[in-house]
């Protein structure tokens, strides 16, 4: 049969194929056995040879020798090995980049995760008493020493402190918002959409762009669960606009005897100003302002790991604890590592901006980033030659996951522009820089291929990684 087809078709025979046990003895499959077992070997050498079979039996393809045959398959091994979640440089401009994952932890949150994985620890340990111990117990007296609340607890993200905190508070009963304030979050986070999935019903108040202390007054029932306040964090309603400020609120909520809840999102520890960055309302100063429970994110402009910092009034914080839902969203002991050792970092505001990548990056002078932009310039000139040009140009930074969403940052970014001015080309390009082994992620502007500079930390790793692309013909 098969001699048959050998007679009608031109294709070469496929006899000529090596065997499975030839290819094997390659370099190439050796090093594939050396570097993923010998089963996944001899199968990745198994589909390589099917694959070069049936390309004969379609007339493509010649023949292949027992080393090419076992080089496809090492190749093949290796690009299923590599890792799906990589490093990349995020040179977006956007320092808390939802989609890259928000903050860089400081070196000290990663020396405490690293301890917390490689070790067993005092997670729920109490090590003076030898009992049972909380594993909120590591975290609730630094918190309470940065923001002043009496008692705090953590869960999963900022997301699941606003769930948890409305299902305690206000199961069935209805929870206040102002209509202004009823935000959506990238997709998945609407605030309707979490009170109802939190068993609080929605009441509506006020109008979008006005809400006066008296339609809380008028909402206030003797059912009402909680008063919710909505950091506005990725928008701002601007000119005719009104909005009870945080103390009258917290005054209607007292008269009412109803908690009011703040969520904060990017809830920060730290003046801001006191770095030279707009000032965003601090845990300390929300709560001063009469807030029952504050919520806010972890990884925001905290600077840390993931997580949804509950604080506040020591009996709420006791009924949250208390919930059942509480066990599905607790953190897990490298986090809370990370987190303890971040909040240390707080306790020196003077030396916080160096060690916390996140507020580091925010406050790189224009100078430093300028002096970086100059310094790696010739460098990407030489590796993406003549066709591309590539110059420091000044930029705007944006800080990110929507914290103060309308200040930008002045910062300096490499724009790399196709000389034949065709944006199609520079779409290419950004399309080979986030397949490199380590992706170089910019964005496009006007024709260009900006490179914002601010989150960069390692230049060399930037040049090793897009040297890659020496000469970048193909994709002029
Ligand atoms: C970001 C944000 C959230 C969600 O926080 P995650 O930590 O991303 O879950 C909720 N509310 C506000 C106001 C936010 O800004």
């Amino acid at each position: 049969m098969a001699n048959a087809q050998a007679a009608l078709s031109p294709a070469p025979p496929l006899r000529l194929l090596p065997s499975v046990d030839q290819v094997l003895k390659a370099e190439a499959a050796r090093a594939a056995v050396e570097r993923h077992g010998r089963q996944a070997a001899t199968q990745a050498v198994r589909d390589a040879l099917d694959e070069r079979r049936a390309a004969l039996k379609a007339g493509a393809g010649a023949p292949a020798t027992p080393e090419e045959i076992a080089a496809a398959a090492l190749a093949r091994l290796d690009a299923a090995a590599a890792p799906s979640l990589k490093p990349v440089f995020n040179l977006t401009g956007t320092v808390l980049h939802t989609n890259l994952g928000r903050a860089i932890f400081a070196e000290e949150a990663i020396e405490a995760a690293t301890r917390a994985m490689r070790n067993a620890v005092s997670l729920e340990y109490d090590l003076d008493g030898g009992r049972r111990g909380e594993r909120d117990d590591h975290v609730r007296g630094l918190i309470c020493e940065l923001t002043g609340a009496e008692d705090a607890t953590l869960v999963n993200n900022n997301a699941a402190a606003v769930l948890i905190v409305l299902n305690t508070l206000s199961p069935g009963k209805p929870a206040l918002v102002s209509r202004g304030e009823l935000i959506e979050i990238g997709g998945a986070f609407r605030m309707p959409e979490i009170m109802r999935r939190a068993g609080a019903e929605l009441a509506e108040v006020g109008t979008t762009n006005r809400t006066h202390p008296r339609d809380y007054r008028d909402a206030i029932a003797p059912e009402t669960g909680v008063i919710l306040k909505v950091h506005t964090s990725n928008y701002r309603i601007e000119g005719f606009t009104a909005e009870v400020p945080p103390r009258d609120l917290a005054e209607i909520a007292r008269a009412g005897g109803v908690p009011l809840v703040n969520d904060l999102g990017s809830g920060t520890l730290a003046d801001l100003s006191r770095y030279g960055l707009v000032h965003e309302p601090t845990v300390r100063e929300a709560l001063a302002e009469g807030a029952d429970i504050v919520t806010f994110s972890g990884d925001k402009l905290l600077g840390g790991p993931q997580a949804g910092f509950i604080v506040g009034r020591r009996d709420l914080i006791a009924r949250i604890n208390k919930n059942p839902m509480k066990r599905a969203l607790r953190v897990d002991k490298v986090r809370l590592a990370a987190i303890e050792a971040t909040l240390r970092l707080y306790r020196d505001p003077d030396r916080l901006a160096a060690r916390l990548p996140t507020l580091r990056y925010l406050t790189r002078s224009r100078e430093d980033l300028a002096a970086q932009a100059a310094r790696l310039a010739p460098h990407l000139q030489r590796i993406l030659g003549a066709h591309f040009t590539v110059e420091s140009v000044p930029c705007r930074s944006q800080i990110g996951s929507g914290a103060l969403p309308l200040e930008t940052l002045e910062g300096v970014g490499l724009a790399i522009r196709a000389r034949d001015g065709s944006g199609g080309t520079i779409g290419r390009l950004a399309d080979a820089m986030r397949r490199l082994p380590v992706p170089v992620i910019g964005r496009i502007d006007d024709q260009a291929l900006v490179l914002d500079v601010r989150c960069l930390d390692d230049e060399a790793a930037l040049v090793a990684s897009v040297t890659a692309l020496e000469g970048a013909h193909e994709l002029a």
